[in-house]
């Protein structure tokens, strides 16, 4: 299992309560000692509104708002929103939505990266002014002959020596819209020879004559992420700029801007981005999966996403532990998706009252029971937990139980019920199979039972009664749809696929298996959306916003134990 544990840190870093301090923090307290910025500690979550968070931003928004906290500082909100074209006011709602049900707060301080587009037009300006940057006539595609390859070194574009007072009046065309997408660019001037390839002159604005979210049609050049995300950081005065591994060949230009331009100037600090088995970890082939109907939408309780996480049943607090658990390392590995299931059912299992749910209902008649006679028998709701308190469940002479809970013909060390056993039902008594009802198509259609009348709560030490099953009232039970969800991909590793194929050939068909008919005890009757229950036996299920005033609709969360990794062993 490869599981990112802080491992980086060794043992020789400090510690405060008890436990190692991981990289990022050992930097912070650098910072903190030597005073680079005072006693402040100021961070920052950067979403891109063009799709739903997932659960890799979680791990980024639990980091940067629990650093904040930890060091009694602050975390801001800010969307990163350059990127005109593709950008959505609906995602900035959803985003906003799904860091508030995590459980974390920006307060007033929710910026947008084109809030910042004023300044940083001037600060392009002082670049050109300082004989930093030029406006470069090449295409994007002679822009990419001109840059070299990691092994060698670019050339220099033809425009590269126009004088200032040229570039100055270029820019400001570009600017009034004087000329046509991609014919021009502003170019920082830095080295085409460097080792780094984002040192050789990058772009830093585009010709765009896109319509923004925010910003309408008042610009049509916008300026790139790299000229974007360190000059905002640097506005907002944060302390520590923390994104993933694939900035870190970014942060010489980082530097070299805020250095150029002499403004203040952040660390910016990298991190493995989270990946997990059995799951892709992408907007764009979230984007796919919904636009194709491979889900039902970003909330598919089988998403990744946090809305997808959340409707399924997800609670906000399994969500941060699994984020606290796996920590922050330095170096890219695949996390078990196991864990963040685990993380959840141990939450569950404190939180979550127990109730009995019928998935497969088969009739059971207790001969020796009066017609019409209800009793009401006393249900623990929850043992892990004694101020959750008791509730009534009915006991009638009908009721359901599992089909899976029955055999014909037992196979040995079956200890549940069969032709001539016994099985105790939950908080009831013990049931005894007399015989067994058949259609014409020789199918089971009811069971024949009695039940020992001295036998209610109580286990009499004379009787060998192993099985303890689940049960409903077939008079008061409601009917439920249950949707049982599995994972959304069957091999561990999605993206690792044969030539011409795409993470799409290892969807599991088998994600979803909807019950339309189950049975459930009647107080789950008015259950509202986003309820949780233990149903005995079978699993973990929230009540999903489908749910009607005639039907409950449920989503299994998980089931009680790994079922995969019984899977996995007998695959060995
Ligand atoms: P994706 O690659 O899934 O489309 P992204 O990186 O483009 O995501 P952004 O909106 O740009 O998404 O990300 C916002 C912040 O979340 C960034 O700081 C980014 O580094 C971080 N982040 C994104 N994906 C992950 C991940 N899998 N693990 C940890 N942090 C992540
Ligand atoms: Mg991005």
């Amino acid at each position: 299992m490869a599981t990112e544990l802080n491992t980086e840190n060794g043992e020789s870093g400090a510690e405060t309560s008890g436990k190692p301090l991981n990289f990022v923090e050992e930097i912070i307290h650098d910072h903190l000692k030597s005073g680079r910025f005072g006693e402040r500690v100021h961070t920052r979550f950067p979403p891109e509104p063009n799709g739903y968070l997932h659960i890799g931003h979680a791990k980024s928004i639990a980091l940067n708002f629990s650093l904040a906290e930890k060091y009694g500082g602050l975390c801001n909100l800010r969307f990163d929103d350059t990127n005109p074209s593709k950008e959505e006011v609906e995602y900035v709602e959803a985003i906003k939505d799904d860091i508030c049900w995590l459980g974390f707060d920006w307060e007033d301080r929710e910026y947008f990266a084109s809030d910042y587009f004023e300044q940083l037009y001037e600060w392009a300006v002082k670049l050109i002014n300082d004989g930093l940057a030029y406006v470069c006539d090449l295409s994007s595609e002679e822009g990419r002959e001109y840059r070299g390859t990691p092994t060698e070194p670019g050339k220099n574009s033809p425009y590269r020596d126009r004088s200032i007072g040229e570039n100055l009046d270029l820019f400001e065309r570009m600017k009034a819209g004087e000329f046509p997408d991609g014919s021009r660019t502003l170019k920082a001037k830095i080295d085409m020879s460097h080792p780094n390839f984002h040192m050789r002159d990058p772009v830093i604005y585009r010709i765009l004559h896109s319509h923004h979210h925010r910003t309408g049609d008042d610009w049509c050049i916008y300026p790139m992420y790299d000229f974007t995300h360190g000059q905002s950081d640097s506005i907002e005065k944060i302390t520590q700029s923390i994104c993933t591994l694939e900035f870190e060949n970014h942060r010489p230009l980082y530097d070299w801007f805020c250095d150029k331009l002499e403004i203040h100037h952040p660390q910016q600090i990298e991190f493995a981005r989270l990946n997990l088995t059995y799951t892709v970890m992408s907007k764009r082939k979230f984007l796919t999966l919904v636009d194709e109907g491979y889900v039902s939408g970003w909330d598919d309780p089988r998403m990744p996403t946090i809305s997808g996480l959340r409707r399924r049943g997800y609670t906000p607090e399994s969500i941060r532990n699994f984020c606290e658990y796996i920590g922050v390392a330095k170096h890219n590995s695949v996390v078990d998706v196991t864990i963040l299931e685990n993380q959840v059912r141990e939450h569950l299992n404190a939180i979550a009252p127990r109730v009995m749910a019928v998935l497969n209902p088969i009739k059971v008649v207790i001969e020796n029971y009066p017609d019409g006679k209800v009793e009401e028998l006393e249900a623990v709701n929850n043992p892990e937990d004694a101020s959750a308190g008791n509730r009534i469940v009915p006991f009638t002479k009908e009721i359901y139980i599992d089909k899976n809970d029955f055999m014909e013909v037992p196979v040995k060390k079956y200890f549940r019920l069969a032709p001539g056993k016994e099985v105790r039902l939950r908080y009831g008594y013990i049931l005894k199979c007399e015989s067994v009802v058949k259609n014409d198509a020789d199918e089971i259609v009811e069971l024949r039972c009695t039940i020992d009348l001295e036998t209610l709560g109580k286990q009499p030490t004379d009787r060998k009664v192993r099985g303890v099953i689940h049960w409903v009232s077939a008079e008061q039970a409601i009917d439920a749809e249950i949707r049982l969800y599995d994972r959304l991909f069957k091999v561990e590793h999605p993206d690792k696929v044969e030539e011409g194929q795409d993470f799409r050939s290892n969807i599991n068909p088998d994600s979803l298996e909807v019950i339309q008919h189950a049975k459930v005890e009647p107080s789950l009757h008015g259950v509202t959306a986003g309820e949780r229950f233990q149903f005995e036996r079978v699993g973990y299920f929230s009540v999903d916003p489908d749910t009607t005033n005639d039907k409950p609709v449920f989503n299994r969360i998980a089931s009680l134990r790994d079922s995969w990794a019984k899977i996995a062993r007998k695959s060995r």
